[in-house]
């Protein structure tokens, strides 16, 4: 998902939307349908706008603006 790059598992961010609000799960653990990106915020924007994370999940899912800042996006360069 994202750039379609062959991520690392450790560079890769899981995210789930239990409620339909899109959410990182740094455990990687949270039950359900879980959709990854790099942890790289240029590679998380795609996904969002091309809506990856509604297909990936199969379900309508909001995007917090917040999420696309997340300190947790650390990855500058592929
Ligand atoms: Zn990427």
């Amino acid at each position: 998902m994202g750039c379609g790059r062959k991520a690392q598992q450790r560079e890769l961010v899981r995210f789930v939307a239990p409620d339909g609000l899109l959410r990182r799960d740094g455990a990687r653990r949270a039950p359900g349908r879980g959709a990854y990106t790099c942890a790289r915020p240029a590679c998380f924007e795609r996904a969002a706008a091309n809506r990856a994370f509604a297909r990936t999940l199969r379900r309508n899912v909001t995007i917090p603006k917040e999420l696309s800042t997340d300190p947790w996006l650390t990855v500058k360069d592929h």
